[in-house]
């Protein structure tokens, strides 16, 4: 049966009759004001037919709007970019039977394999494409497999390897710590692809974590701490000879429902905080407990890409990390940015494809 508790103005303005939304677009075509004010059902009764649904008749206009039980079901479900529509992971634990993994081959013959994929990325935070051609520039292919590529003042795509003057530590041979790549960006690239193509050089290893289940972690142990991070916009910022970049945001984002939705966290970038002493002290608290969740071993998935490898993962979410390796080893990724709003709309097109065999 339709819910009693769902209000009329809801259900109006979700009328799909060819009136209220052009059949062509899907797309609405009135006003919220355009609505009577007093609007009121006069009727309600089951549609015929296979599908469960209703029909409301309307008491003001006598306009006839149906709904689907599907379509209020699927009403219902999270933002599957805040922490309701993942599955946080808070060791490494979680992967004792393996990484979410498939080869290139598979994932490009088989949609059912892709679309397991790029679930993997949307509810773990990444996936491991193997076996993916050694050639130059294939990371942006992986990224146009799925959507596009985001392209920044690193180029189309960054190599990640030992540079002689280099712009950033990434591209130099000591160990990078556990963080989140260009904070200093509004909007943040929400995807990163890194491509190995090559890893001869002794450590090199690579680390992931999950940043949504150390930031559930601290609202569970210190809610004043994770409400310091939550509510304190802090400045990141980057420059070389010919970049200036800045972005104000906080390192925990929530969502209005205070779900967590984004995390940044880079010691590399952090700049300068200034605030009244007090809120200084609160929030540098709040900021060593959350890293000492975040960089805690155990909570860090360690593993090792070797050549063909290509690591796509949330960079709203998961942190990565290098260990160091010896200057001189042969170690050399491609990597490029992307963005997961289309990887969310082709699980999408391909769930759609999945409920509709040709
Ligand atoms: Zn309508």
């Amino acid at each position: 049966m339709l819910p009693a508790d769902v209000p009329a103005i809801w259900l109006r303005d979700n009328c799909s009759c060819p009136d209220c939304r052009d059949p062509l677009t899907d797309q609405k075509l009135f006003q919220i004001t355009d609505l009577p004010d007093d609007l009121g059902v006069a009727n309600v009764r089951p549609v015929d037919g296979d599908e469960e649904g209703w029909e409301v008749v309307w008491a003001n206009d006598g306009h006839v709007s149906r709904y689907t039980a599907e379509w209020l079901q699927r009403a219902a479900e999270p933002d599957p970019r805040t922490e309701d529509g993942k599955e946080l992971w808070g060791t490494a634990a979680r992967f004792a039977d393996g990484l979410p993994e498939t080869t290139w081959a598979a994932y490009l013959d088989d949609d059912a394999e892709r679309l397991r994929m790029l679930q993997a990325v949307a509810r773990l935070g990444f996936c491991l494409l193997r076996d993916v051609p050694l050639r130059d520039g294939q990371a942006q292919q992986v990224a146009l497999s799925f959507g596009y590529v985001r392209e920044t003042n690193y180029g189309p795509q960054f190599e990640v390897r030992v540079e002689e003057r280099p712009n950033n530590l990434a591209f130099t041979n000591v160990a990078i710590t556990p963080h989140t790549d260009n904070p200093y960006r509004d909007p943040v690239p929400t995807l990163q692809l890194l491509h190995c193509l090559v890893n001869e050089a002794e450590g090199g290893d690579s680390g992931l974590v999950d940043g949504f289940a150390a930031a559930a972690a601290l609202r569970a142990q210190e809610p004043a701490a994770f409400a310091a991070l939550t509510g304190t916009s802090v400045p990141f910022a980057f420059r070389d000879d010919t970049t200036e970049l800045s972005a104000h945001r906080p390192l925990i984002a929530a969502d209005p429902a205070g779900r967590v939705r984004e995390v940044r966290f880079n010691n590399r970038s952090l700049g300068t905080l200034r605030l009244p002493a007090e809120k200084t002290e609160a929030f540098y608290a709040a900021y060593r407990a959350f890293a000492r969740l975040l960089l805690a071993p155990e909570r860090q998935l360690d593993f090792r890409l070797g050549p063909g490898d290509c690591l796509v993962f949330d960079n709203t979410r998961l942190l990565h990390a290098r260990t160091a390796f010896a200057r001189g080893g042969a170690r050399h990724l491609q990597g490029c940015y992307a963005d997961l709003d289309h990887l969310f709309g082709t699980i999408d097109v391909l769930k759609r494809k999945e409920a509709q065999p040709c």
